[in-house]
């Protein structure tokens, strides 16, 4: 017999149908949702629970459940941190000129090259675990921080170990073209990068390249995705337009880019692109809240384009050190000016998209992975009315009920 259980008196259930065409956010109340093998099977009311026999019931007491967060751009496996680097922002210095005297990424790379397999795995499973403890489900985790070869590969089988241990799902892309380490020229580097790429098609499932002026150029970005489709890779994302416009966007949406990432100075022209091409456009509010930035992406201009919208946290040690994804959130709804709903969507369905994933999880549909979370409250609204409170108070994953992480935090 199947083994179903009933998670029942849910006082909302949030869904993300995807149907027409542009996702819709359903809440139903009192009800109950049915999961079997890891994947929701139905949602009846909570009147018609005692008809049946179940394998198991969990009460939920009347609180809120929706799909868990899915966080689409992260930079979780690193050593080290830069807490420094907030004095000298606060001094005016900017990301670019930290980045210059060797600060920023290039901090970051020594002490990831320094560290060993286990001493990093350690470290990003315990973010892993905290992450999950505040509602995030499935995400993408970013190499780029050995640019070299052994510390590249040493970043993505990590990744791939939290991947098997943990058994939720992970995307891996491999970020090579991410900074030019001491000692090269960037063109010296990229074509080091270029030479090796194959070598990484069986850690990653995808590229990506940060693109960006004094960095990689457009011509790296066109050369890097062109070489990555004959290699195999088939998801090519590009962190492109965030401090100046180079036209990253358009050229990595035109190669067929899966998503385009920042995009804080990209163009109606660019807008257009990532439309015909559907691209996702994924948006970090909170490097928008830690930088200060004066340019944030031109959200509803992209939503007017019927783009598809993806919420991320960034986490990366730099600019935005925080995988919390509730705070990301209510960022985007008081810098973007979106809705609880238009928000949402983009953190749960819209970020799935950008993984390639939005057909298994991401709106807690029927036959998707029952990966949900369970608020403190009755009504998911909270998360944007009280913003800075962790809401979240279980977290599932395929059904199961995920430990998390509650002891003292140390970076
Ligand atoms: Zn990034």
């Amino acid at each position: 017999m199947e083994k179903v259980t009933c998670f029942r008196n849910i006082g909302q259930l949030i869904q993300v149908q995807s149907g027409g065409e542009t996702p819709t956010i359903v809440k139903k109340t009192r009800c109950a949702l049915l999961v079997s093998q890891g994947r929701v099977k139905k949602v009846i009311p909570d009147s018609e629970v005692h008809l049946h026999d179940f394998f198991r019931e969990v009460d939920l007491a009347g609180r809120a459940v929706l799909p868990g967060f899915v966080d689409c751009h992260t930079h979780l496996i690193h050593a080290g941190n830069r807490k420094d680097e907030m004095e000298q922002r606060m001094a005016g210095a900017s990301y670019m000129e930290i980045h210059k005297n060797g600060g920023g990424i290039l901090s970051t790379v020594k002490a990831t090259r320094q560290a060993t397999e286990d001493e990093l795995h350690e470290t990003a499973r315990l973010r892993v675990l905290r992450m999950m403890t505040l509602g995030t489900t499935a995400f993408e985790i970013k190499s780029g921080y050995g640019l070299d070869l052994d510390t590249e590969k040493k970043m993505l089988r990590v990744g791939r170990r939290l991947r098997k241990n943990l058994k939720i799902p992970v995307t891996l892309t491999y970020l090579g073209a991410h900074a030019t380490p001491k000692g090269k020229t960037s063109n010296q580097y990229f074509e080091f990068v270029m030479e090796h790429l194959p070598e990484f098609r069986s850690l990653a499932d995808g590229v990506d390249i940060f693109c960006e002026k004094g960095v990689f150029t457009v011509a790296h970005l066109r050369r890097l995705f062109l070489h990555a489709k004959l290699v195999g890779f088939h998801q090519l994302r590009a962190h492109v337009d965030e401090f100046s416009h180079q036209g990253g966007c358009h050229n990595a949406a035109r190669l067929g880019a899966i998503s385009c990432d920042h995009l804080e100075h990209i163009t109606p022209h660019d807008i257009r692109a990532l439309q015909l091409a559907g691209t996702t456009a994924v948006l970090m509010p909170g490097a928008n809240f830690s930088l200060g930035s004066k340019k944030i992406p031109p959200v509803h201009a992209m939503l007017k384009a019927g783009v598809n919208l993806a919420l991320a946290t960034g986490y990366n040690p730099g600019s935005h050190p925080s995988y919390n994804m509730q705070t990301v959130l209510g960022m985007a709804q008081s810098l973007y000016r979106i809705t609880p709903d238009q928000a949402l969507i983009a953190a749960t369905h819209g970020s799935a998209r950008a993984l390639d994933s939005h057909e298994d999880f991401g709106g807690l549909r029927l036959d998707q992975r029952a990966d949900f979370i369970v608020l403190k409250t009755g009504d998911y609204r909270d998360l944007f009315y009280c913003v800075g409170e962790n809401f979240v108070e279980q977290t599932y994953s395929a059904g199961k009920k995920v430990k998390g992480w509650k002891n003292p935090v140390t970076f």
